[in-house]
């Protein structure tokens, strides 16, 4: 496979955002933390050593998700909205802006076979507007979920769901607070706040998308631990709890 044919093949729907965004904006902070920028692989963003794009596999959904990117978060390696492209096929991913939706998004949000929901906690949106569940799926005709994601630091996040008026109309989901303090148990990765990875295969749950949802989680799991790995210069161990759930879950196909 040459190298063209590699990146077309690489390009979901956050691969495309950053490549937008490498191609509009000099004025980009750094984003390695101040390192020598390493080299990184184009798919997973992981260095070389630690590439991991071998490990998970896409799976298809009912369910869609369409992330809203702050400005820069898709040429952060960190970013876990990437791992949700990765596994969800019916993944998109746009820049947000305040006045303007992009007229693609604006399509996505009117397409009558989507039923969009916007992802917040439930403390920041009106009562009427905020449901705990999907509603349940009416014989033959209910339309497909789409999760809206705010994806970028939650100060950001807050300012996107205040600041969307094109957002207005949908219902929020909130989060079942129970399902995010095991979360949170389990995450050291981002102490104060869930990552979007982490929502998006709760949503995926909800919408009765398993498969999806656990191989998320796993993906979650390898890349994080490849990722501080590779920070820390300590090899990656395939045999671990993690790489072996994530590669039963991909064997286990269908
Ligand atoms: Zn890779």
């Amino acid at each position: 496979m040459n190298d063209q044919v590699k990146r077309a093949a690489a390009a979901h729907a956050v691969a495309r955002l950053r490549a937008t965004c490498l191609a509009e904006d000099g004025q980009r902070p750094r984003l390695d933390r101040g390192e020598p920028r390493k080299a990184r692989c184009d798919r997973c963003r992981l260095p070389p050593t630690h590439c991991a794009c071998a490990l998970h596999a896409s799976v298809p959904t009912r369910a869609g998700v369409c992330l809203l990117m702050a400005p820069f978060e898709a040429l952060k390696p960190s970013n876990t909205g990437w791992l949700v492209a990765d596994v969800v096929p019916d993944t998109q991913a746009f820049a947000w802006s305040r006045t303007q939706a992009d007229p693609a998004l604006t399509a996505l949000l009117d397409d009558p076979r989507w039923q969009p929901f916007v992802v917040f906690p439930r403390e920041f949106a009106a009562p009427g507007r905020v449901v705990a569940n999907l509603p349940d799926r009416a014989p033959g005709g209910a339309r497909r979920p789409l999760f809206i994601l705010l994806d970028g630091t939650w100060a950001e996040a807050r300012k996107a769901f205040r600041r969307s008026p094109y957002l207005d109309r949908f219902p929020v989901l909130a989060l079942d607070p129970a399902a995010l303090s095991r979360y949170r148990l389990r995450s050291a990765w981002h102490e104060h706040h869930l990552c979007t990875a982490e929502i998006a295969a709760l949503c995926l749950g909800l919408a009765g998308d398993m498969r999806a949802a656990r191989m998320l989680e796993a993906w979650l799991d390898v890349f994080s631990d490849r990722y501080l790995r590779a920070r820390q210069s300590v090899p990656a161990d395939e045999s671990d709890q993690a790489h072996r759930r994530l590669a039963a879950l991909r064997d286990a196909g269908g």
